[in-house]
């Protein structure tokens, strides 16, 4: 790669790929893959991953949005999308994309079902989704059964499938309740079956539970964060790799005097002469005000550089006293050097975070396998 001479996040298809190869490699033959590319394929790029999960055999796409579904329907991708969270405006866009719809309660299932038979559609493919304990979406083992007798009485939706998500799957102190959660998402989906007369696929296992509830895995896996490089597990994320890098450059150096100080508020003080770097880059971008403070850093020329004062909008500054470096060189932000969860923790947060949160101002650079 050249150097950057700008702020990019750099998609490393490559990883994704190693990625989708090791998780897949986890799971069994028979056992379907699910890839869920919310959020921009969680802040990456959702076209570009979904075309590449695609080519590599991804036998189900899942997006949190309607709108997320119809952007990747326009850029040509013919893969079965899920819409976990879908809201009543969005039926009829559902519907004309071919999306699949989470049909999460009675309200949200019943709306569907009238305007499927309003548009004459047969066995349109739903998906029916199951509160075991996260207490976020989804029918009951209590209420259930009121949808299941709505089912039973049209033919306009068929349910492709019956899913669940665990609270917790990547904490070892909650395995108890995940193994409930797991046993009573069984339960229900068995006695769904014996009623509806046909066979739904059936999931509950995210990234981390792939790792650690194997025997879990049922029809099919949902993967999103793995896609990406992370497991919530040190030593699963050893074999994985990140996808995205996030990369700047020196705008500018200045020569503090001691007593000088730095940015808004004068956050940052120098007891000593300081060369400070500015980067093209900030809260706006998804660098947040946490990471300041000399709490993060990032790399130049392979030494880390910490971000002092305060985060402002566009713009962070770096301590680069100790560092060989001149303007127009290139910085790493995370990925290469820097692990993104080390980053994500030094701000107070998680990958998830950090990587969903690098705003769509920031230029994306495919970088082919
Ligand atoms: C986001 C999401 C996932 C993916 O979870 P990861 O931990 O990123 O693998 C799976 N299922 C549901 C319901 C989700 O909302």
């Amino acid at each position: 790669m050249p150097k950057a001479q700008e702020t990019l996040l750099e998609i490393d298809l490559g990883a994704l790929a190693h990625n989708y190869k090791t998780i897949r490699s986890r799971i069994g033959a028979d056992v379907k893959f699910m890839a869920v590319i919310k959020a921009y394929a969680y802040g990456n790029d959702s076209v570009a991953i979904a075309k590449k999960l695609e080519e590599l055999g991804a036998d189900y796409f899942a997006v949190a949005y309607t709108e997320e579904g119809v952007r990747l329907r326009e850029a040509g991708i013919t893969t079965p999308i899920l819409i976990l969270h879908p809201q009543i405006p969005g039926f009829e866009r559902i519907i004309e994309h071919c999306l699949e719809p989470s049909l999460y309660s009675d309200r949200i299932l019943k709306e569907f079902i009238n305007l499927a038979e309003e548009k004459k559609q047969k066995d349109y493919p739903v998906h029916l989704k199951f509160n075991t304990g996260m207490n976020r979406l989804g029918f009951t083992e209590e209420n259930y059964k009121a949808a299941v007798e709505r089912l039973s009485n049209t033919n306009s939706v068929k349910v492709a499938s019956a899913f669940s998500h665990l609270a917790a799957s990547e904490d070892w102190k909650e395995r108890e309740f995940s193994l409930r959660q797991i046993n009573t998402f069984r339960n229900i989906a068995y006695s769904l079956a014996e009623k509806l007369e046909y066979e739904p696929l059936l999931h509950i296992c995210n990234t981390s539970a792939i790792f650690n509830y194997p025997e879990a895995a049922f029809n099919m896996v949902r993967t999103g964060i793995g896609l990406y490089g992370f497991s919530n597990d040190e030593n699963i994320d050893k074999d994985l790799k990140p996808v995205g890098t996030l990369k700047s450059v020196i705008s500018q150096i200045q020569e503090l005097k001691e007593g000088d100080t730095v940015g808004y508020n004068r956050e940052f003080k120098a007891v000593q002469p300081t060369r400070s770097a500015t980067l093209p880059l900030g809260h706006a971008d998804g660098i947040d005000r946490k990471y300041g403070k000399s709490n993060a850093g990032v790399f130049v020329n392979g030494q880390y550089a910490p971000i002092i004062g305060n985060v402002c909008m566009d713009i962070i500054m770096i301590d680069v006293t100790d560092i060989d470096c001149e303007e127009g060189d290139e910085v790493i932000i995370f990925g290469g050097p820097q692990h993104p969860v080390k980053f994500a923790e030094a701000g107070g947060t998680i990958s998830y975070e950090l990587i969903t949160g690098i705003s769509q101002r920031v230029k994306r650079v495919i970088i082919p396998e």
